[in-house]
């Protein structure tokens, strides 16, 4: 009989078993893959982003934002690098707040986690996938594929459907619902975009600095950074920064559009200085090649078909300021349609999950059931890009192996 078991052995999965065991509780981890951390692994590009030096309530989405003020209050970076601290792995910080192991590799975090796991007597089972979680004599049994195991406390640290070449699934979304939790339902975000323009082949590849901008409930929301076109669609960190809210958007409709600003160093005023430098009156230069002298040449096309101006030398538009202003515009605002995802296989993380109305935010207990934990994504809480996650993750692990 254990103390706890614990199914997942992710990141908050991990961290909830050293706590916990650290309190001297038996515990069990359960994971289906056949190695610990495997989502982890690919955190950060290998780098593992493993935190951030702010991580502020408003970096998290929720339906309860509440819950995600009392679950970080007190829990603040100095927590996570302290934690980490203790187990040997150093802590650097970045731009943008980011922080990384040292070593910059993924694989340290999770070594050194599995390592103090063993250290401290803490079972792991891997190739081990729950299948059904029941209620027993004030405890818990579980079976699993090899047979079951009964503790007096269950840590549900399943994460979600991100990225299911890793592993993500709904398992401890249904395990809750069984236990009469309510579910918010998710979508994917962090993710790459797709459309059916018709010019995606021709942009494919180009990778430039860009301001996205989306009109959502009545804001306006800007990212600014890489943009990278493809021939699905849109990827890039200013999209994957952008995508929550256009999901959100695409909720109800069936497609939305994205203002991509191509040149968002370069003002309006200062584009059109630099553009009529270069014209030359009368010349029979095709605007097609006049543009690639300040723009990508796959980029030309896809802003000239609209306005019809493909076919135009720069002699013919020198005294047509209309002409001019229309290729600026389309150069500072670009439109493009989008109408979906590349859906949970190219996200980083899944939205909803189990409501946090009915988890205690100091320990992650259920308040419906006692000595029931949830941790980490398989929450109705998703950060931003920038070590939000895993922060949010590291916390509720925290939390829950030192209530549990
Ligand atoms: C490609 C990629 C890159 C990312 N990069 C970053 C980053 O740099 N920084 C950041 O903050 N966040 C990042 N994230 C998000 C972050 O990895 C997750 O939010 C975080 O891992 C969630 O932790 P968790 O403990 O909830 O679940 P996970 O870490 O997903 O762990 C859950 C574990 O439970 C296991 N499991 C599920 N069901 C069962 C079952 N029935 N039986 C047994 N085991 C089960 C799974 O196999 C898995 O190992 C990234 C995500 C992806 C996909």
């Amino acid at each position: 009989m254990y103390d706890a078991i614990i199914i997942g052995a992710g990141a908050s999965g991990l961290v909830s078993a050293i706590v916990s065991a650290r309190r001297g509780k038996k515990i069990l981890i359960l994971e289906k893959n056949n190695k610990v951390g495997k989502k982890l692994l690919a955190t950060g590009n290998g780098k593992c982003n493993i935190g951030n030096q702010k991580p502020t309530p408003n970096r998290f989405h929720s339906t309860n934002p509440i819950f995600v003020e009392q679950v970080l209050q007190g829990y603040n970076y100095q927590t996570i690098k302290q934690f980490f601290k203790s187990i040997g792995l150093e802590l650097i910080e970045a731009k943008e707040g980011k922080a990384f192991p040292m070593s910059l590799q993924a694989s340290s975090v999770v070594k050194l986690l599995l390592f103090e796991c063993e250290q401290l007597g803490v079972k792991i089972l891997c190739d081990t996938e729950v299948k059904t979680v029941l209620k027993q004599n004030g405890g818990y049994q579980i079976t699993h594929g090899h047979g079951r195991a009964e503790a007096n406390s269950l840590i549900i640290a399943t994460g979600h459907l991100s990225a299911p070449q890793l592993g993500g699934v709904n398992d401890g979304i249904n395990f809750a619902n069984k236990l009469g939790h309510k579910i918010i339902k998710p979508f994917p975000t962090l993710v790459q975009l797709t459309s059916s323009m018709k010019n995606l082949e021709r942009m494919a590849g180009v990778k430039i600095e860009s301001r996205v901008t989306l009109q959502h409930n009545n804001k306006i929301i800007q990212k600014q950074g890489d943009v990278l076109f493809t021939s699905y669609g849109v990827s890039g960190l200013a999209i994957l920064d952008i995508s929550r809210f256009v999901m959100e958007e695409l909720l109800n409709k069936k497609s939305i559009i994205l203002t991509i600003d191509l040149m968002p160093k370069t003002s309006q005023e200062q584009l059109l200085a630099l553009i009529k430098k270069n014209l030359v009156k009368k010349s029979s230069k095709p605007l097609t090649i006049w543009m690639q002298g300040f723009i990508h040449k796959k980029l030309i096309l896809p802003i000239l078909e609209p306005l019809k101006l493909q076919n135009k030398t720069v002699g013919s538009i020198t005294s047509n300021i209309e002409e001019l202003e229309k290729i600026i515009n389309a150069i500072k605002a670009f439109k493009f349609t989008i109408n979906g995802s590349r859906g949970y296989k190219g996200a980083e993380v899944a939205t909803g999950g189990v409501s946090t109305k009915e988890i205690n935010p100091r320990t992650m207990e259920s308040k419906k059931h006692k000595s029931l934990y949830f941790t980490g994504e398989v929450l109705d809480v998703d950060g931003d890009r920038g070590g939000f996650n895993l922060h949010f993750a590291w916390v509720c692990g925290i939390r829950a192996g030192e209530s549990v």
